[in-house]
This record gives C-alpha cells, structure tokens and sequence, in this order.
C-alpha cells in the first residue's frame, strides 16, 4: 500500500527527520513543532493509518510501539511524561500514519483540550 503521508515520506527517506531511535519495525523522531521541551513521535514502518484501522494482527506492533515510547522518553531523561495517540481528524490527527505523541519536560495539564 502506498504511504504518501509526511510520515511515509520520512520513512522512505524523501523527507528529513530528526531521528532519536530507529529498528525493523519503527521509527522515533522530534516533532517539528513541539509543544513541550521533549516531543517526539514514534511511529510504524507498517502503514497503519490509525489506530481506528489497526488490526488483532497488530496487537505485538503497537505493544513495541508503547515499550520504544517509553524507552525514548527514559532516554530524554524524562521521569513523568504523556503518551498521545490522536485517532481521526475530530480527535486532532493531522497526519494519517499512526504515531505515538511523547510529551514530557513541563508541567502537563489534565484534561488536555
Ligand atoms: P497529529 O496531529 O496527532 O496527527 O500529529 C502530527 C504531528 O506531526 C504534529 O505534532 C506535527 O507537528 C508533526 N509533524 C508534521 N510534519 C512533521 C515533520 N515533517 N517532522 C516532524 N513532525 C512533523
């Protein structure tokens, strides 16, 4: 399935990133507009369009995708953080690849807007 999202042009290469951690099944890289001092995105090679569209075969996918998000966040040295998956453009998903949000180095509010 073409990927023809921002994403699926990082993961092809066509487009920079600025790369934290990478293996054979993602990809994690800073968001290039944060909305707190760490933000990084932690993405699937696998074009899953959302969460909505993920299936039972991705259930050790997404559980990787949750451990590497922590993994980062432990790695920017953050001790508290949020982790964010917007899924549909009503819930604030801009960009239709799925992507795991890490928030963290402020103080984070609740409820989020
Ligand atoms: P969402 O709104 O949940 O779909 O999140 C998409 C995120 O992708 C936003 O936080 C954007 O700032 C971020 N973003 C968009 N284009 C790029 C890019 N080229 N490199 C890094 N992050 C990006």
């Amino acid at each position: 399935m073409a990927d023809d999202t921002i994403f699926g042009k990082i993961l092809s290469g066509v487009i920079p990133c600025d790369e934290v951690y990478s293996d054979e099944r993602c990809l994690a890289f800073r968001d290039v507009a944060p909305q707190a001092p760490v933000h990084v995105l932690v993405i699937p090679r696998k074009p899953i369009e959302s969460l909505r569209s993920a299936s039972e075969q991705d259930e050790a996918l997404l559980g990787h995708l949750l451990l590497v998000a922590a993994q980062v966040a432990k790695q920017e040295g953050l001790e508290d953080w949020r982790t964010v998956i917007n899924s549909g453009a009503g819930a604030g998903q801009t960009v239709f690849h799925l992507h795991v949000h890490v928030i963290g180095g402020r103080p984070l509010a609740w409820p989020p807007g």
